[in-house]
């Protein structure tokens, strides 16, 4: 792959929903882009149109107009973990390449091995129930990452778990997805988890959703980044201010 070729890249895309009543702008040519390797945040209020872009993303909404590149395979990751009670681990994580008619040893081996290297090994055979929600997330990310995308489309994956398990499956998902290498496009409502996980974030306004600003976040870390050193770093707090006010001064 060319390393100028975006492995997602939007341009002045629109998309109005037409319901019984009215029509609903949702999109106001948004502009984005996600690179390899890359964790991008997307920020917004709440109905501003950010599950909408995942949807036309993975293609289960189309556009109303603009066009958008892709330039690899993808992940859907959502808010639920969405494991099904009645599946052990390892049958629920079985359950995308099922889906997609890819279940090969290529793709099985790539599932054992995963489940080794992020401690679920000796849990593939338990049910969701009998797991911690931080190992039920884990669980949905091999899920995703069983099928080998490049990009990652995760929906507020963290918003169902109390404050603690969240900075620690946040930590997880993060190494994850650094170790695999793969990109992330991480919908969040929560500034913090966006500017601790995220190299980039787009800051979306009130429907119809613009982008409101781009950051490159640039933290100066003495050792590795993780979401617990970047929330350490002394540009942590300028991040947060600046967003809030972006989040809060809607127009
Ligand atoms: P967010 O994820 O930022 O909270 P959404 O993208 O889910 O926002 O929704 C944006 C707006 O679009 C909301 O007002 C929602 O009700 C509306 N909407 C989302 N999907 C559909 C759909 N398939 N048909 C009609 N309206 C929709
Ligand atoms: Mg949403």
């Amino acid at each position: 792959m060319d390393e100028n070729t975006h492995i997602i890249e939007l341009k002045d895309i629109d998309k109005v929903f037409f319901q019984k009543q009215h029509v609903l702008h949702v999109l106001d040519k948004i502009n984005l882009s996600v690179d390899a390797g890359q964790i991008v945040g997307l920020l917004g209020p709440s109905g501003s149109g950010k599950s909408t872009i995942l949807n036309i993303i993975s293609g289960l909404l189309a556009p109303s107009s603009g066009k958008m590149i892709k330039n690899g395979r993808i992940g859907y990751m959502f808010q639920q973990d969405h494991l099904l009670a009645w599946r052990n681990i390892y049958d629920n994580i079985l359950l995308g390449l099922e889906i997609q008619h890819s279940l090969n040893k290529e793709n099985t081996d790539r599932i054992d091995e995963l489940l080794k290297k992020y401690d679920l090994w000796h849990f593939r055979k338990n049910y969701p129930h009998e797991l911690s929600g931080g190992m039920r997330q884990r669980a949905a990310l091999i899920r995703t990452l069983a099928t080998d995308p490049d990009v990652l489309l995760l929906d507020e994956p963290f918003s169902a778990l109390d404050f603690q398990t969240r900075l620690s499956v946040s930590s997880d998902i993060y190494r994850i997805i650094k170790n695999e290498k793969k990109a992330a496009l991480l919908v969040t409502h929560d500034i913090s988890e966006a500017i601790s996980m995220s190299d980039v974030i787009y800051v979306l306004s009130s429907r119809p959703a613009k982008v409101k600003a781009v950051h490159d976040i640039a933290l100066t870390l003495n050792g590795e980044r993780t979401p617990l050193t970047a929330r350490k770093a002394a540009e942590f707090q300028d991040y947060f201010d600046c967003i809030w006010k972006e989040l809060s001064d809607d127009d």
